[in-house]
């Protein structure tokens, strides 16, 4: 009788990136990567474990000394090098994104292109690090203070921005003089594996930077390892807030981000062509798999009927198919379960009475029938309610919801639990202004419909969309990664008077 073939067995197993170079993992566990478009299973990735965890540190503090040591110019310099390499390899690094994640090439190109500007951000290193300093702040005495590095620090990242949100992190901690293990989504794990085969070639030494795959036990074991330092994460809601309290318990710094549900407010004055557009390419593009994507669109007064119709023709005009197909606007969803749950979600609109415009759950595309496709979704008439508006569907699912004053808008978006992002559509500067001031979430867009600040901002949402004080990348990046330390000095050239036994105070 004909032996089974395991179907799997002819497929790459990914390596680990320990010591600056590619290795095994010691643990034996693998996970499947799977490319969305076709559904078929591509290559393997190992889930490391807390012995492989351990063999990264170990390279990491081995290599923190001389690092930290290394002037922040000569990091520049490294940094720079980085930069040229990552845009000679654009291409290819959005080709593997597209592959594993399903977006677009085009959207993977850009979205590679917002992380190289935090890699840019992060050659002005030198500038970032300058302390403060005070002169005489008692009679011979100056005071100081210095930005030193944290140590090994440790980064947690999801399936959606494999190569950006990487990016948000170690570029800026390594140029403060850390040293960095990634821990990237195992779902595609390929293109952080790519950059860092291309900063082992710009020149970083080995052990500056790690990668290390896998799921819950490679992050327990960064979580509890004594001598990772902080932990930056991104990735949903429950989480992050795990990874936050875990993190603060096992003594580490910590950021993570989580989930978000954004709307984007559409007065009467808007200019219906350009929203309709906007909200379209934010509600649907990466499929809706965006944590700045548009998913409540709430439309003020009488503009809503002829909102809603336009953004019908054009969600049906989009073109759906594979990421690496010229033309193709929209790709598939990351994995079968993933594209099951949003069917459930855009299921569980229909029964809770909202008006179903489009309906993505029929979209086929034609040669890739085991795609996780799901086409362009539009719901109206959808009330807080819902689950459709409650939950964070992270899909191409826009649900748009009647209201009637500037005020209920408002209202509606302060009691939602997440505050990511929002954006305002209008031509009038009051309006918008008021919306900035009284709006109570991270980042704001006026007339803009994913406000994800540039890299000399920073990112971060706020309540359960940030766990932590600080935001990623930018000046607050810098903070994060760095600690200060306050220098009092006094240089003697005189004979002091004696021991003085109280409080020391200026002048
Ligand atoms: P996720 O939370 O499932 O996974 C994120 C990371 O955590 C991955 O590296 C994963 O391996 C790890 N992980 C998963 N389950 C874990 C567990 N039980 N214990 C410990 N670690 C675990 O998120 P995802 O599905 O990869 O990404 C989508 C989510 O990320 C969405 O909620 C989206 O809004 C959010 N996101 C937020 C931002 C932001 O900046 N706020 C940016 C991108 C994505």
């Amino acid at each position: 009788m004909a032996q089974a073939v395991d179907p799997h067995l002819e497929l790459k197993t990914l390596a680990l990136w320990i010591g600056g170079k590619a290795v095994a993992a010691t643990s034996a566990r693998l996970g499947d990567v799977t490319n969305p478009a076709t559904g078929k299973v591509i290559r393997r990735v190992p889930m490391a474990d807390s012995t492989d965890i351990a063999a990264a540190v170990r390279a990491a503090r081995a290599a923190y000394p001389a690092w930290r040591a290394t002037p922040p110019v000569r990091r520049a310099r490294v940094l720079q090098k980085f930069l040229a390499l990552l845009r000679t390899n654009a291409t290819d690094i959005a080709r593997v994104v597209s592959e594993e994640h399903g977006k677009t090439v085009p959207d993977a190109v850009a979205s590679l292109e917002r992380g190289i500007e935090v890699v840019e951000f992060a050659c002005g290193i030198p500038h970032l690090l300058k302390g403060e300093h005070s002169e005489n702040v008692a009679t011979g005495v100056d005071a100081y203070t210095l930005r030193q590095p944290l140590g090994v620090c440790a980064g947690i990242t999801p399936f959606n921005f494999p190569e950006m949100v990487p990016l948000w992190m170690f570029p800026l901690a390594i140029a403060c003089g850390n040293t960095f293990i990634l821990k990237p989504s195992e779902k595609d794990p390929s293109a952080p594996m790519k950059l860092a085969e291309l900063f082992a070639l710009a020149g970083l030494p080995a052990g500056v930077f790690s990668v290390v795959h896998g799921d819950k036990e490679a992050v327990d074991g960064i979580l509890n390892h004594p001598d990772i330092a902080a932990v930056s994460f991104v990735g949903s809601t429950p989480i992050a807030k795990y990874v936050y309290e875990t993190g603060a318990r096992t003594g580490k710094r910590v950021q993570a981000l989580g989930g978000a549900k954004n709307h984007a407010i559409v007065l009467p004055d808007a200019d219906l062509e350009f929203t309709a557009n906007a909200l379209v390419g934010a509600g649907y593009g990466s499929a809706g798999e965006r944590c700045m994507a548009i998913s409540a669109v709430v439309a003020v007064g009488a503009i809503a009927d002829p909102l809603v119709e336009r953004l019908r023709a054009k969600a049906e005009a989009i073109k759906v198919g594979p990421g690496d197909v010229d033309g193709v606007e929209m790709g598939p969803l990351v994995t079968g379960q993933h594209r099951d749950k949003v069917r459930g979600y855009i299921d569980s609109g229909e029964r809770e009475g909202a008006t179903l415009v489009t309906d993505g759950r029929t979209c086929r595309v034609p040669g890739c029938e085991d795609g996780f496709f799901v086409g362009a979704t539009l719901f109206d008439r959808v009330t807080p309610q819902m689950t459709i508006y409650k939950d964070e569907i992270f899909g191409p699912v826009l649900a748009v919801v009647r209201v009637e004053t500037l005020d209920e808008a408002i209202d509606l978006i302060n009691a939602n639990p997440y505050a990511n992002g929002t954006a305002i559509f209008t031509r009038s500067g009051g309006a918008a202004r008021r919306f900035q001031n009284e709006i109570q979430v991270g980042m704001i867009g006026i007339n803009t419909p994913i406000p994800v600040p540039t890299a000399f901002y920073s990112f971060g949402g706020w309540k359960s969309s940030l766990f932590g004080d600080l935001h990623v990348y930018g000046t607050d990046g810098v903070k994060f990664y760095t600690r200060t330390k306050a220098i009092t000095a006094r240089w003697l050239d005189a004979d002091t008077a004696g021991p003085s036994m109280q409080m020391p105070t200026l002048g």
